[in-house]
């Protein structure tokens, strides 16, 4: 090892779901949305003016901020807007996680959060989800720097009802506590209301799963006044404007359509219903999910071979390998009714060749 290696910043990064493309490939790995985004986002897109493209863009992102706080009825000084949610945690992690005590987060969770602690040098314990891979709350009251964890949890599906969340932000009022509110959309009850109770809370949302802009890279953070304030101190020492005008542009219009919004999410939430209640015919195991994915294993056929199988024709789904307790599951985010059938005619095929299902 060189000398000057020994001052580098040595981390192991996350590693994201892969992303082929393949025109007759059915995507159910990274729990993107099947549906395009709002209409109005197409039309913008069209009316762009090249022009301004010359000037920087708000750095406060004002009419981003201001929809979103119109959308969720809040201060305008109460939202934080990133470029993805993966960015507004990020900078939360920065600002709010500065402690020599560790900060919690579950055993099984969004694989990013250790990646970021490792590479920020926070301190950190996980906490183990119980058998049914719930969270409990009672394990989160005890001394720490902070508290972080999704709701819907990621990659279980597994929502924590809100006294469950309120009792999490009560017993830790001398610290911030994050709650990530990626899948929240899908038939989970937000957090936001909590707001009113308790100034250490900090909701985080994204554009990526509910509003189907992932390609577009918006996420963003609802909190008191004060904590959105140090938020965008970090923010702009570290770069002013990170997020650009179109994709401002398009965010505000896909923010404003609402009965659109409704609508996919709602067709979603059928469509994952209606793929649970054939996974069970098949003989799969999972929770009740409230995300846009299943977490499920088949008692009788191993996770990779399943994984395996499905790849070979073109439909990927997600398989973690580590921790070893989930080793034996399939994450599977859900399409549209056309690609869930073509997946569960797949299945239904594969298990009776393998005579585990019985006509
Ligand atoms: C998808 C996801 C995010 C990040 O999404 P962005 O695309 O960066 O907004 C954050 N947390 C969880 C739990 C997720 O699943």
């Amino acid at each position: 090892m060189a000398k000057w290696e020994e001052n580098i910043r040595k981390v192991i990064p996350y590693t994201p779901g892969e992303q082929p493309d393949k025109s007759s490939m059915i995507k159910l790995n990274t729990n993107e949305n099947p549906y395009p985004p709002a209409p109005g986002v197409t039309e913008a897109l069209q009316h762009i003016d090249t022009d301004k493209l010359r000037l920087y863009p708000d750095p406060a992102v004002s009419d981003l901020t201001g929809a979103i706080a119109d959308f969720y009825k809040v201060g305008k000084d109460q939202v934080f807007v990133g470029v993805g949610s993966d960015d507004v945690l990020a900078m939360s992690f920065m600002t709010f996680f500065n402690s020599d005590k560790p900060i919690l987060f579950p055993d099984i969770t969004y694989s990013f959060y250790d990646v970021w602690a490792d590479m920020l040098r926070i301190p950190y314990e996980r906490i183990p989800l119980d058998e049914k891979f719930q969270i409990c709350a009672a394990d989160y009251k005890r001394e720490n720097g902070g508290v972080v964890f999704p709701n819907p949890n990621a990659p279980t599906g597994e929502l924590l009802p809100l006294d469950m969340v309120e009792e999490i932000i009560a017993a830790n009022k001398d610290v911030i506590v994050i709650v990530d509110e990626a899948y929240i959309d899908f038939g989970g009850e937000s957090a936001l209301p909590l707001l009113e109770k308790y100034d250490n809370l900090l909701v985080v949302q994204t554009f990526s799963k509910s509003r189907s802009m992932a390609g577009m890279r918006i996420g963003f953070a609802i909190g008191s006044p004060v904590l959105i304030k140090y938020l965008n101190d970090v923010k702009y020492s570290f770069n002013s404007y990170t997020m650009d005008r179109i994709t401002i542009q398009l965010g505000v219009k896909a923010v404003e359509d609402r009965a659109y919004f409704e609508e996919t999410k709602e067709k979603i939430i059928r469509t994952r219903e209606w793929t649970k209640t054939e996974l069970r015919r098949l003989g799969f195991e999972f929770g009740d999910s409230k995300s846009n994915f299943i977490f499920a294993r088949h008692p009788k056929v191993p996770a990779m071979e399943l994984f395996e199988a499905l790849k070979k024709k073109d439909i990927y789904v997600r398989h973690f390998n580590k921790p070893e307790r989930i080793a034996d599951y399939l994450r599977i985010s859900i399409g549209t009714d056309a690609e869930m059938k073509a997946f569960v005619d797949f299945l239904d095929q594969y298990l009776t060749d393998c005579k585990i299902v019985t006509a």
